[in-house]
């Protein structure tokens, strides 16, 4: 839960942590809000105004900031959607859900003063640690964060800034070394090369000779 404090030292927090992750040689990949499925209370941007306001809107089941809100038909409580259908899910009789307030669970669209309430906080991208300073309106964050620059983070071997997002922004070891051939034309970034040319083709030849002898191969379960 939200009190006096953490909303006060939100920033600190949150900007602590991007130091934290900055100072190490490797950054780890980032996931977005929309795939965490839930929005941490320290990202909220430190205004004491919301202290109070920013209680009413914590999900009982996860404890953090509602995402993407629903609401109990009955007790009119409102969760995360992914929280209280990964709640849902967990139960054994499927027909006869209960809410975590123990009344029969059946999802109604969450009260609208909550998406009010909701709509005016203003919280930082998730991205913050990879060094996004934006602070964005709950209703822009999730728009934002899909295009936000932040979300790539260094490749551990070339340090090319690699996104995780983009899946047709692969970034494979050939195009690695090639991005340190590059900047260095070094003969021992050729030998590199080299090496995967051989590592390739005897993965070609493994999986041909798998194929033919009927074994599924590691690479395609
Ligand atoms: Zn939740
Ligand atoms: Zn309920
Ligand atoms: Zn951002
Ligand atoms: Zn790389």
């Amino acid at each position: 839960m939200i009190n006096n404090d953490s909303t006060i030292t939100n920033e600190k927090q949150y900007k602590s942590n991007y130091n934290r992750s900055t100072n190490k040689n490797q950054i780890s990949p980032i996931k977005s809000t929309a795939e965490l499925g839930y929005l941490d209370s320290t990202r909220v941007c430190g205004d004491e105004r919301y202290t109070e306001l920013s209680c009413v809107l914590i999900c009982s089941i996860c404890q953090n900031i509602l995402w993407k809100p629903v609401a109990c038909v009955t007790c009119e409580n409102a969760f995360c959607r992914g929280c209280i259908q990964t709640w849902a899910n967990k139960q054994k009789q499927p027909r006869q859900v209960t809410c975590p307030f123990n009344c029969m669970f059946q999802e109604k669209r969450a009260p609208p003063i909550l998406n009010i309430l909701l709509s005016k906080l203003r919280i930082y991208c998730v991205y913050a640690p990879n060094g996004c300073g934006q602070v964005l309106s709950y209703d822009a964050l999730e728009g934002h964060e899909q295009t936000c620059q932040y979300e790539r983070t260094p490749c551990q071997i070339c340090q090319k800034p690699v996104s995780h997002r983009d899946q047709n922004d692969k970034h494979e070891l050939r195009q690695c070394f090639k991005e340190i051939y590059d900047r260095n034309p070094d003969y021992v970034q050729v030998q590199f090369i080299k090496l995967l040319d051989v590592i390739e083709t005897s993965q070609r030849r493994i999986q041909a000779l798998e194929k033919l002898l009927g074994i599924r191969s590691q690479e395609n379960k």
